[in-house]
This record gives structure tokens, C-alpha cells and sequence, in this order.
């Protein structure tokens, strides 16, 4: 049921674009309003002609509040800054503000839905894998790509979705309600929108607003805030940790991994199923095996689902080897956390090459961290938060420095810094955008720069 019968779509880059399509489809009266004009994103032609062929009304390089008005609600693509004025503007003259992901709930799908700082997108892929074992028709995306309401447009008989819900899309939430929620963990992050710790965990816990006591709650122990969480909430909690505890749930037991609930127990998987580097994706694994096996799903398909799964691009990915230097791309890691994670699992001589645009977040553990890793060789920094990482990093230890203009210089003195066999980590603990115009694009650059050197003749 959808609880109006027009919308004002902000946004017209996939989200507000397949929003404003499943709308019209279900027979509410929509117009998309995108503040940038066509020429600023080629992708925005692309959508001005899909609105044009389904004979929705938009507009491009302004987003009018006469026209705004004359619509029930306003409907926001995640991307859009919540004090976008014609937001201010909507909320002033007393109209609903709804995200995108709502349509989750419109369309009556039935969702798992995950979120957390750091492992989202690993997760919600695995757990893909997993339910589409189960459940043919399901459905993966979300935050990860392509958004829900494309995926409702492009699959209009699923009923089952997994999706990765980010704290932005939780922000402009009212209805929507998964069956299974897995929050994988939190740290520090999105601290320049948020300004405090306490917002940031309060917006990213609306993800089990709506949920009911028949649902379940896959929250991770070995976390301490997580833990704690699971004691107020509606659903049934079960957890996933690497900690032994009393919980029911998900936990390691030598080479396997064990679901305990009461006196029931069984092998979900065994750790060699893991294909992809790691403890953090072992612990990946294991919620989404949780929050699988509680939808139904077998342990031989869960099984079956982590054996096929070779990871997903930019996170610790293998790019190649040149002169017996191996390079990984992990320019997801926009945060200090993950940069920490990533250093986890090198397991020889390396460089990193960190910096990028800021989101507030200090860098002085994550350079403690690396001062201890004896792997680590030396770190180059770049971009807009190169001098404040350098900083951090001089005054944590002796690790050198160096900094660098451009990606490409960056790769260059990486190489120069490795012994044979060493490996140059691209990890940068920042966002992109300062250089880039997202991480995607970041460490596309990184594997170009990379196959160009491979295939230079040898001198
Ligand atoms: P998200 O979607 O939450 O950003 P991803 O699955 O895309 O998460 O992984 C992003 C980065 O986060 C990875 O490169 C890795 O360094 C780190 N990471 C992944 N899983 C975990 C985890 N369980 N705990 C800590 N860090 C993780």
C-alpha cells in the first residue's frame, strides 16, 4: 500500500529515477526534481530520457518549491544533503519526507536488511548468495547498487530483498520494516554529519524501529555497544562473535562455525569455506550465515554460497603483480577502522598509500596501529588529508612518510619504498572526493595506473 497519491522526487541518478519509475508504475502521480543539470553527470541524460519515454514530468538544474508543492510528499534520493533547501523547504510547508528505501515496504517486500560501519556491502553480497539459494527470486542491493526500487522495476515478481541499508537511507525511514536485520558493527564514521557518536548509533539503530517480536535481530557480541543494543530491542537478538558467550547465535568452534540456540546446535560452515582474506571476513561470514539460517536457508546452500564467493571489487582486491610486487586495491576503506582491518591481513612487507577527502575522523589510532604493524614499510600520503595523516603517523612512531602529488606519483614512490615481494596497499582511511568522484572511481585508477606499469617494456 502506498500511503499517498503523488510524489515530488528529489534526485534523478538511479535512486529517485527508478523511485519516481516503480511510482508512476503503481499509478501515483510523480515529477523528478534534479539540481544539476544534465551536462553535469552523463548518466543524467540517460535518466532525462527513460522519464521522457515513461511521460514523467522533471526538471534539471533547479529544484522548484511551486512545483514541490503541489505534491503529498517528497521523496529523496539518499545522496541529497537533508539540509538541501528544498528539503527545508518541504519540511516548512508541513510535507512528508521519504526516503527512497521506503519503497521496500510500499512494494510489501520481504527484507533483510544490513547495516553497520564497516563490512556492509560483504555482508549483503554473501547473504545474497546465501538467500538466492533458498529463494530463487530474491533480490540483492540496496545501498551496495542498484537501489530497491530498481530492483522492483527490473524483477517485478520478487518478493524476498536483501538489502544494505546505510545510515543515510536510515535517517528518512517511517514504515520500513525487515524481517531479518544484521548490524555487523560500529566505529567512529559519518562524524562531520552526525557531529556525535551518540547520533551516529541512534540513526543507524532505526534499522529494528519497525521490527516485531516474530522477527530476528543478528547483532555482533564482540562488540560492546552492540551487545548492550541487543537488550532493548523488540525482535528475537541473536548474535555472531568470535568471543565465546552465553548468546544464542552464531560463534567459532576450532575449524568450524557453530549455531547454538539452546540445546540445538549445528555446523553452519567451516572456516575453509571462507575464500575471501581475513578475520573481519570471517566474522562477514558468519552474520550473514546467521541471518541466513534463521530465513530458512540449509547449511549445505550457505555452504555452497561463501565456497562461490570471490569477493567484491575495492576491498582487499588482488589487482596483479609487477617485478614481484603485488598490488590491492581496498579503496573502500574510507575510514581509519578499515585501513586497521586491512593491515590485519597483510601478511609481509608492505606500503600504504593513505589520504583523501575528510569525514572528521581522528587518524591517531590508526597510526598507533600502524606504528606496531613491523610489516609495515613506509606509508605515502596524498591528497586533502595527506599533512594531518602524516602528522598523526610521525608522532605515533618511526614509520616513514612520504607524500605524494597524484595517485600515479603515489604508486611510483610505493614501488620505489617495497622490497621484492612486498606488497603497495592502496587503503586510503579517507573518502574520495576531493580527487575522485567516489571510491569506485579511486581505485578504477589505481588498477589502471597498475596494468599500465605491467605492461611497460622491461628496461
Ligand atoms: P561497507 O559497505 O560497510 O563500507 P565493505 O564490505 O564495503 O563495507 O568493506 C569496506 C571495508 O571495510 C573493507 O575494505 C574492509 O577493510 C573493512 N571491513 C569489511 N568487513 C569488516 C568487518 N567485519 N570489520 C571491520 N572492517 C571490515
Amino acid at each position: 500500500m502506498i500511503p499517498f497519491g503523488s510524489a515530488f522526487v528529489v534526485g534523478a541518478l538511479p535512486s529517485g529515477l527508478y523511485a519516481a519509475l516503480y511510482l508512476k508504475s503503481r499509478g501515483i502521480r510523480v515529477f523528478v526534481s534534479e539540481s544539476k543539470e544534465i551536462c553535469a553527470d552523463a548518466r543524467l541524460s540517460a535518466s532525462a530520457s527513460m522519464l521522457d519515454k515513461a511521460g514523467i514530468p522533471c526538471e534539471f538544474g533547479q529544484n522548484s518549491e511551486a512545483t514541490m508543492a503541489e505534491y503529498d510528499v517528497v521523496v529523496v534520493s539518499p545522496g541529497v544533503p537533508p539540509d538541501a533547501s528544498i528539503l527545508r523547504a518541504a519540511r516548512k510547508a508541513g510535507k512528508a519526507v521519504v526516503g527512497e528505501t521506503e519503497i521496500a515496504s510500499y512494494a510489501g517486500l520481504s527484507v533483510l536488511g544490513v547495516t553497520g560501519s564497516n563490512g556492509k556491502s560483504t555482508t549483503t553480497a554473501m547473504l545474497g548468495e546465501m538467500i538466492s539459494r533458498a529463494f530463487p527470486q530474491a533480490v540483492t542491493g540496496g545501498n551496495l547498487g542498484p537501489p530497491v526500487s530498481q530492483l522492483l522495476v527490473e524483477h517485478p515478481q520478487t518478493d524476498v530483498a536483501v538489502l544494505e541499508v546505510s545510515c543515510f537511507q536510515l535517517e528518512t525511514i517511517r514504515s520500513f520494516h525487515p524481517r531479518v536485520g544484521v548490524f555487523t558493527n560500529i566505529v567512529p564514521n559519518h562524524l562531520d554529519r552526525y557531529g556525535t557518536m551518540e547520533a551516529y548509533v541512534q540513526t543507524k539503530m532505526r534499522l529494528f524501529e519497525n521490527m516485531r517480536p516474530d522477527d530476528y535481530a543478528v547483532l555482533n557480541w564482540d562488540d560492546p555497544t552492540l551487545r548492550r543494543a541487543g537488550d532493548d530491542l523488540v525482535p528475537a537478538v541473536y548474535y555472531f562473535g568470535l568471543v565465546p558467550g552465553t548468546y544464542r547465535g552464531a560463534y567459532v568452534a576450532g575449524d568450524s562455525v557453530l549455531y547454538r540456540d539452546g540445546h540445538t546446535t549445528e555446523r553452519l560452515f567451516d572456516r575453509s569455506d571462507v575464500r575471501i582474506p581475513g578475520q573481519h571476513n570471517l566474522v562477514n561470514a558468519m552474520s550473514a550465515a546467521l541471518a541466513a539460517y534463521l530465513y530458512g536457508v540449509v547449511p549445505t546452500d550457505i555452504q555452497k554460497a561463501l565456497c562461490n564467493f570471490e569477493g567484491l571489487s575495492h576491498r582487499l582486491e588482488y589487482v596483479g603483480s609487477w617485478r614481484n610486487i603485488v598490488f590491492v586495491n581496498d579503496s573502500k576503506a574510507t575510514t581509519p577502522e578499515s585501513v586497521m582491518t586491512a593491515s590485519a591481513a597483510m601478511a609481509g612487507p608492505y606500503v600504504v598509500i593513505l589520504g583523501g577527502s575528510s569525514k572528521g575522523i581522528s587518524f591517531d589510532r590508526m597510526a598507533q596501529c600502524l606504528a606496531q604493524d613491523t610489516n609495515l614499510v613506509a606509508a605515502v600520503v596524498l591528497g586533502t588529508t595527506g599533512p594531518a595523516i602524516a602528522e598523526s603517523i610521525r608522532s605515533s612512531g618511526r614509520t616513514p612518510v612520504v607524500y605524494a602529488g597524484s595517485l600515479e606519483d603515489a604508486v611510483l614512490k610505493g614501488v620505489q619504498l617495497l622490497p621484492s615481494g612486498g606488497t603497495l596497499l592502496l587503503s586510503p582511511a579517507c573518502a574520495s572526493f576531493d580527487m575522485f568522484r567516489d571510491f569506485e572511481e579511486r581505485g578504477d585508477r589505481f588498477k589502471e595506473i597498475v596494468h599500465t606499469l605491467a605492461h611497460q617494456p622491461a628496461t
